[in-house]
Protein backbone atom coordinates (compact mmCIF):
# COMPACT_ATOMS: atom_id res chain seq x y z
CA UNK A 1 0.00 0.00 0.00
CA UNK A 2 1.17 3.56 -1.00
CA UNK A 3 0.13 6.91 0.01
CA UNK A 4 -0.56 9.24 -3.16
CA UNK A 5 -1.34 12.11 -3.52
CA UNK A 6 -4.07 13.44 -6.24
CA UNK A 7 -4.89 17.02 -7.86
CA UNK A 8 -7.86 17.24 -9.17
CA UNK A 9 -9.19 20.37 -11.39
CA UNK A 10 -12.19 21.54 -13.34
CA UNK A 11 -13.01 24.26 -15.35
CA UNK A 12 -16.40 23.36 -17.74
CA UNK A 13 -19.56 21.95 -16.93
CA UNK A 14 -20.73 21.22 -13.26
CA UNK A 15 -17.41 21.51 -11.95
CA UNK A 16 -17.99 20.66 -8.61
CA UNK A 17 -20.16 17.46 -9.42
CA UNK A 18 -16.90 16.68 -11.72
CA UNK A 19 -14.89 17.04 -8.86
CA UNK A 20 -17.19 14.84 -7.02
CA UNK A 21 -17.39 12.27 -9.41
CA UNK A 22 -14.18 11.69 -10.15
CA UNK A 23 -13.37 11.40 -6.21
CA UNK A 24 -16.66 8.61 -6.78
CA UNK A 25 -14.29 6.59 -9.12
CA UNK A 26 -11.40 7.56 -7.50
CA UNK A 27 -12.82 5.27 -4.50
CA UNK A 28 -12.89 2.43 -6.45
CA UNK A 29 -9.06 1.88 -6.90
CA UNK A 30 -7.84 2.93 -3.17
CA UNK A 31 -9.11 4.11 -0.22
CA UNK A 32 -9.49 8.14 -0.39
CA UNK A 33 -8.67 8.67 2.94
CA UNK A 34 -8.63 13.05 2.84
CA UNK A 35 -9.87 15.46 0.51
CA UNK A 36 -8.76 19.14 0.73
CA UNK A 37 -11.48 22.03 0.85
CA UNK A 38 -12.12 22.69 -3.10
CA UNK A 39 -11.15 26.65 -3.82
CA UNK A 40 -11.52 28.53 -6.74
CA UNK A 41 -8.80 29.72 -8.19
CA UNK A 42 -7.91 31.80 -11.94
CA UNK A 43 -6.61 29.36 -14.94
CA UNK A 44 -3.48 28.68 -16.11
CA UNK A 45 -2.63 29.13 -20.11
CA UNK A 46 -5.07 29.98 -22.55
CA UNK A 47 -7.08 33.26 -22.10
CA UNK A 48 -10.82 32.86 -21.99
CA UNK A 49 -11.11 29.72 -19.75
CA UNK A 50 -14.02 30.06 -16.73
CA UNK A 51 -12.41 29.51 -13.43
CA UNK A 52 -11.40 26.44 -11.73
CA UNK A 53 -12.37 24.57 -8.99
CA UNK A 54 -9.44 22.54 -7.14
CA UNK A 55 -8.67 20.18 -5.30
CA UNK A 56 -6.21 17.44 -3.79
CA UNK A 57 -7.04 13.68 -2.31
CA UNK A 58 -5.05 11.33 -0.26
CA UNK A 59 -5.17 7.99 -1.89
CA UNK A 60 -4.09 5.00 -0.24
CA UNK A 61 -3.71 2.43 -3.25
CA UNK A 62 -1.98 -1.35 -4.19
CA UNK A 63 -1.66 0.03 -7.64
CA UNK A 64 1.56 0.85 -9.39
CA UNK A 65 2.08 4.55 -10.35
CA UNK A 66 1.21 3.56 -13.90
CA UNK A 67 -1.36 1.41 -13.09
CA UNK A 68 -2.91 4.89 -10.99
CA UNK A 69 -2.43 7.18 -13.80
CA UNK A 70 -3.61 4.73 -16.61
CA UNK A 71 -6.93 5.08 -13.50
CA UNK A 72 -7.00 8.68 -13.47
CA UNK A 73 -6.97 8.85 -17.36
CA UNK A 74 -9.83 6.11 -17.38
CA UNK A 75 -11.72 8.09 -14.74
CA UNK A 76 -11.33 11.19 -16.95
CA UNK A 77 -12.64 9.41 -20.08
CA UNK A 78 -15.42 8.58 -18.53
CA UNK A 79 -16.02 11.37 -16.93
CA UNK A 80 -16.14 13.01 -20.69
CA UNK A 81 -13.01 14.50 -21.14
CA UNK A 82 -12.00 13.92 -24.91
CA UNK A 83 -7.86 14.86 -25.51
CA UNK A 84 -8.28 14.75 -28.82
CA UNK A 85 -10.45 17.91 -28.88
CA UNK A 86 -7.45 19.91 -26.54
CA UNK A 87 -6.13 21.86 -29.11
CA UNK A 88 -4.46 23.93 -27.13
CA UNK A 89 -1.93 23.35 -23.61
CA UNK A 90 -3.58 23.65 -20.83
CA UNK A 91 -6.81 24.51 -22.45
CA UNK A 92 -10.53 24.30 -20.79
CA UNK A 93 -11.02 20.51 -19.37
CA UNK A 94 -14.27 18.91 -17.32
CA UNK A 95 -11.21 17.00 -15.27
CA UNK A 96 -7.99 16.88 -14.97
CA UNK A 97 -6.43 14.33 -12.51
CA UNK A 98 -2.68 15.10 -12.09
CA UNK A 99 -0.37 12.81 -9.56
CA UNK A 100 1.54 15.05 -7.35
CA UNK A 101 3.17 12.18 -5.10
CA UNK A 102 3.24 8.68 -4.60
CA UNK A 103 4.83 7.77 -1.89
CA UNK A 104 8.79 8.61 -1.79
CA UNK A 105 9.02 7.30 -5.63
CA UNK A 106 10.76 9.43 -8.29
CA UNK A 107 9.93 8.79 -11.22
CA UNK A 108 10.71 10.27 -15.27
CA UNK A 109 9.42 8.84 -18.09
CA UNK A 110 7.87 9.73 -21.18
CA UNK A 111 4.77 9.44 -20.23
CA UNK A 112 4.84 9.94 -16.39
CA UNK A 113 6.84 12.18 -13.88
CA UNK A 114 6.36 11.86 -10.50
CA UNK A 115 6.90 14.34 -8.26
CA UNK A 116 4.67 16.28 -10.45
CA UNK A 117 6.94 18.87 -12.27
CA UNK A 118 5.35 21.77 -11.89
CA UNK A 119 4.01 21.27 -8.25
CA UNK A 120 6.58 23.66 -6.29
CA UNK A 121 5.13 26.01 -8.56
CA UNK A 122 1.45 26.53 -8.07
CA UNK A 123 -0.63 27.56 -5.39
CA UNK A 124 -3.63 25.72 -6.19
CA UNK A 125 -1.89 22.53 -6.00
CA UNK A 126 0.00 23.32 -2.59
CA UNK A 127 -2.88 25.08 -0.84
CA UNK A 128 -5.11 21.98 -0.89
CA UNK A 129 -2.44 19.79 -0.13
CA UNK A 130 -0.98 21.66 2.86
CA UNK A 131 -4.19 21.38 4.06
CA UNK A 132 -4.68 18.05 3.88
CA UNK A 133 -0.91 17.13 4.24
CA UNK A 134 1.15 19.80 5.90
CA UNK A 135 4.02 17.16 5.96
CA UNK A 136 3.98 15.34 3.17
CA UNK A 137 7.52 15.32 1.86
CA UNK A 138 9.04 16.65 -2.03
CA UNK A 139 11.23 13.15 -2.62
CA UNK A 140 13.38 15.61 -4.88
CA UNK A 141 13.22 19.11 -3.71
CA UNK A 142 13.28 17.44 0.44
CA UNK A 143 10.19 20.10 1.04
CA UNK A 144 7.46 19.50 2.70
CA UNK A 145 3.95 21.06 1.12
CA UNK A 146 3.99 23.64 3.69
CA UNK A 147 7.51 24.44 3.38
CA UNK A 148 6.71 24.74 -0.92
CA UNK A 149 3.97 26.70 -0.06
CA UNK A 150 5.50 29.11 2.12
CA UNK A 151 8.13 29.87 -0.59
CA UNK A 152 5.90 30.32 -3.64
CA UNK A 153 7.83 33.54 -4.90
CA UNK A 154 5.82 36.61 -6.03
CA UNK A 155 7.11 36.06 -9.33
CA UNK A 156 5.17 32.81 -9.77
CA UNK A 157 2.24 34.62 -8.86
CA UNK A 158 2.75 36.86 -11.46
CA UNK A 159 2.78 33.93 -14.07
CA UNK A 160 -1.12 33.85 -13.09
CA UNK A 161 -1.07 31.09 -10.81
CA UNK A 162 -1.94 33.10 -7.89
CA UNK A 163 -3.81 31.99 -5.17
CA UNK A 164 -7.64 29.93 -4.62
CA UNK A 165 -9.95 31.76 -3.54
CA UNK A 166 -11.49 29.38 -0.52
CA UNK A 167 -14.95 28.39 -1.28
CA UNK A 168 -16.85 26.04 1.51
CA UNK A 169 -18.68 23.99 -0.50
P1 LIG B 1 0.24 19.88 -16.41
O1 LIG B 1 0.86 18.50 -16.32
O2 LIG B 1 1.21 20.98 -16.62
O3 LIG B 1 -0.69 20.15 -15.26
P2 LIG B 1 -1.98 19.08 -18.02
O4 LIG B 1 -2.47 18.45 -16.76
O5 LIG B 1 -2.87 20.04 -18.72
O6 LIG B 1 -0.61 19.86 -17.72
P3 LIG B 1 -2.46 16.83 -19.63
O7 LIG B 1 -2.81 17.15 -21.03
O8 LIG B 1 -3.59 16.51 -18.69
O9 LIG B 1 -1.54 17.97 -19.03
O10 LIG B 1 -1.50 15.57 -19.59
C1 LIG B 1 -0.41 15.43 -20.45
C2 LIG B 1 0.36 14.16 -20.10
O11 LIG B 1 1.04 14.29 -18.86
C3 LIG B 1 -0.46 12.92 -19.91
O12 LIG B 1 -0.66 12.26 -21.12
C4 LIG B 1 0.39 12.06 -18.96
O13 LIG B 1 0.96 10.97 -19.63
C5 LIG B 1 1.49 13.00 -18.54
N1 LIG B 1 1.91 12.97 -17.14
C6 LIG B 1 3.21 12.96 -16.76
N2 LIG B 1 3.33 12.95 -15.44
C7 LIG B 1 2.05 12.97 -14.93
C8 LIG B 1 1.54 12.97 -13.60
N3 LIG B 1 2.35 12.97 -12.53
N4 LIG B 1 0.19 12.98 -13.46
C9 LIG B 1 -0.63 12.99 -14.54
N5 LIG B 1 -0.19 12.99 -15.83
C10 LIG B 1 1.14 12.98 -16.03
CA1 LIG C 1 -2.76 19.53 -14.71
CA1 LIG D 1 -3.19 16.26 -16.39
Amino acid sequence: MTLAYVALGANLGDREANLRAALAELKTVGEVRKVATIIATEPLGAPGQGRYLNTVCEIETNLSPEELLSACQRIEKKLGRERERETVRWGARLIDLDILLYGDEVTDTAGLTIPHPEMANRCFVLEPLAEIAPDARHPVLKKTAAEMLAEITPSTLARGEGRGEGLQV
